[in-house]
């Protein structure tokens, strides 16, 4: 039997003292200096040997679990046609991420950021009849995006692996199950694969469509903002949080509103102070209403100015409020909108001005019918005390505008939310027919009527899962990779210049290897201090150390993530291995 033991001395690996000069995160500086990954151009990395093990492990994980799920692979290629993009409009509302390139005859090409167009076509191409749906394809292949800030290494690469899968389904309930499925299969890909992960609800974003989840890996360096409850399992993106309203009030026997002279009072602070001056009862910025405006444009094309109220004592999340108006595009109100609008008494806007003129007004959904507020009075100088929500104004509707902070009640009723940061490994997506309806997928039903097809996409960030597991288990000393991905399951390393030492410790390695073990032999000429040194930066879940007792027939058994040592005889390396895994 050959054996395939690889030596340190023929590795192609070079570790690094130094930190590389562009990274920040911990998991980048030691994939770099345990040799795993080299940078070419921003965002693009070569993958050394150490690397591509890894990768190529993640890879398969993701692979079985997309075949058990009834996925079918394929390969698409990454340099693509404009017109499919031009048809979805992506050509554009991609922007500055999107490579694009031109062929030598002028003609406008782009390297796929992404698959849909390309997936709902093939399977126009393919498919004519109900009988071949539903169906669930994907592809593990590189995809190309321009990022702004590629400074996370692998983690948000401009080349990066992606396992992208598309299914087509008759009718939502199929469409539901071929949801439902991926989400199973994805939370056993980061099982298997030892990841602490939220699933998170996700808004629809720029690709449209309805339900969305995310799947977040926790991590202090991510990019990723979520909230979760203290007390429950409860998690969501900033954007999906919905606010409990409380219950509505009655209003009878509360006091009627008044109007009074503020003086010059045109913020929350301002105003504050002049009620806690002026009124019998103290008052803190929650007791005031703010008024926000924003011009609304809508896909169809006309523009509305929408007033938003929200308590005097949040912020505006202009993320939750994009959210909220998705499809229709949000800015602030400009100053020529003021002069071009008497009614809009900046700094003394209130809901009835609104109201009255005409133009929309949403409030927070804490400003439930019979709560009271201090709140503009559409004159300059002029505020209303006593203002209560369905009594005195009605809303047009509730609208999820306003910063989420921690101690929020969690929307679930369990506990309070806090803010908590991730890096999204995968996102699952229930497009409906975006993208069918743009290319006209269609199949005959069966009852011989055409039947639009119902899309579904899903993707896993697989180049960057290698960068997120090396982050959630890397020490001060180095990697530390869990058995699932590890570019090999033992290092055995030389710590003994005695010829018998290095015969035993290759025996040792064969042996290992021999019983299904993927073995590292560190058989270089170096220092035990340097080997030990590498073995902590490179990784590897267990490592054997042929040393000084040798002699006495015995080695040393270090678990890389726990750091425990175990003296062993030579004989139950082997089991004292097994024992670990
Ligand atoms: P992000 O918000 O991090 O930019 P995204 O919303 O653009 O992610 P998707 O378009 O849903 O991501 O892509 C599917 C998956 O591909 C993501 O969940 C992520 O794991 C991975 N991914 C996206 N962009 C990158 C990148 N630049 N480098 C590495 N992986 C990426
Ligand atoms: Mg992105």
């Amino acid at each position: 039997m050959a054996f395939v033991i690889t030596r340190m001395s023929n590795l192609f690996v070079r570790t690094l003292r130094d930190d590389p000069a562009d990274a920040e995160l911990p998991s980048h500086k030691l994939l770099v200096r345990a040799g795993y990954i080299r940078r070419v151009a921003p965002g693009v990395y070569s993958w050394l040997p150490l690397g591509l093990k890894v990768l190529r492990r993640v890879e398969a994980v993701v692979r079985e679990e997309m075949d058990a799920m009834g996925g079918q692979e394929i390969s698409l290629p990454a340099l693509l046609p404009r017109d499919p993009y031009e048809v979805t409009h992506r050509w554009s509302d991609y922007g500055d991420d999107l490579f694009r390139l031109k062929d030598r005859r002028g003609v406008d090409m782009l390297l796929g950021p992404t698959h849909e167009e390309l997936f709902a076509l093939l399977v126009k191409g393919e498919y004519t009849s109900y009988k071949d749906l539903p169906v669930t394809l994907y592809q593990i292949q590189n995809k190309y995006r321009d990022e702004a800030r590629p400074r996370a290494g692998i983690l948000r690469g401009r080349e990066f692996l992606m396992k992208d899968s598309y299914s087509f389904d008759l009718d939502e309930a199929g469409a539901k199950v071929s949801y439902a499925s991926h989400r199973d299969a994805y939370q056993r890909i980061f099982a298997r694969l030892g990841i602490r992960y939220v699933i998170v609800a996700a808004t629809s974003g720029a690709m449209g469509g309805s339900a969305s989840e995310e799947f977040l890996a926790e991590s202090s360096n991510g990019e990723d903002t979520y909230v979760r409850s203290t007390e429950s399992g409860y998690a969501a993106n900033v954007e999906a949080v919905l606010t409990p309203a409380p219950a509505p009030v009655p209003t009878d026997g509360l006091p009627a509103a008044t109007v009074h002279e503020t003086g010059a009072t045109p913020t929350i602070a301002t105003l504050v102070d002049w009620a806690n001056s002026a009124l019998d009862h103290p008052v803190t910025a929650a007791d005031t209403l703010k008024n926000i405006l924003v011009k609304v444009h809508h896909p169809a094309g006309e523009t509305e100015i929408v007033g938003i109220g929200i308590p005097g004592d949040r912020d505006v999340d202009m993320k939750r409020l994009e959210a909220s108006f998705e499809p229709a595009t949000v800015e602030l109100l400009e100053q020529a909108d003021f002069d071009a609008n008497p009614f809009l008494v900046k700094g003394y806007i209130g809901p009835n001005g609104l109201l009255h003129n005409g133009a929309r007004y949403l409030v927070d959904p804490r400003v439930a019918d019979g709560t009271t507020w201090i709140t503009g009075a559409d004159e300059a100088g002029k505020h209303v005390v006593g203002l209560v929500a369905g009594r005195d104004f009605v809303a047009d509707g509730t609208i999820e505008a306003a910063e989420v902070r921690d101690g929020d009640p969690s929307p679930d009723g369990k506990g309070t939310l806090v803010a908590a940061r991730g890096i999204e490994i995968g996102h699952i997506f229930a497009l409906g027919t975006k993208y069918t309806d743009a290319f006209g997928v269609d199949v005959l039903g069966e009852n011989g009527k055409p039947v639009r097809l119902i899309q579904g996409s899903y993707g896993v960030g697989v180049s960057r899962l290698v960068g997120v597991i090396a982050e959630q288990t890397l020490d001060d000393k180095g990697l530390a990779w869990p058995r699932s991905v590890a570019p090999f399951d033992v290092h055995v390393v030389i710590a003994n210049k005695d010829a018998g030492a290095a015969d035993g410790a290759l025996e040792i390695a064969q042996d290992l290897d021999a019983s299904g073990l993927a073995v590292l032999l560190d058989d270089r000429k170096a220092s035990p201090g340097v080997k030990f040194k590498d073995s902590e930066l490179l990784g590897m879940p267990t490592v054997v150390v042929v040393g000084r007792g040798f002699a006495d027939g015995l080695v040393e058994v270090r678990d890389r993530a726990t750091g425990e040592v175990t003296e062993v005889a030579l004989d139950a390396v082997g089991s004292a291995i097994a024992g670990t895994r």
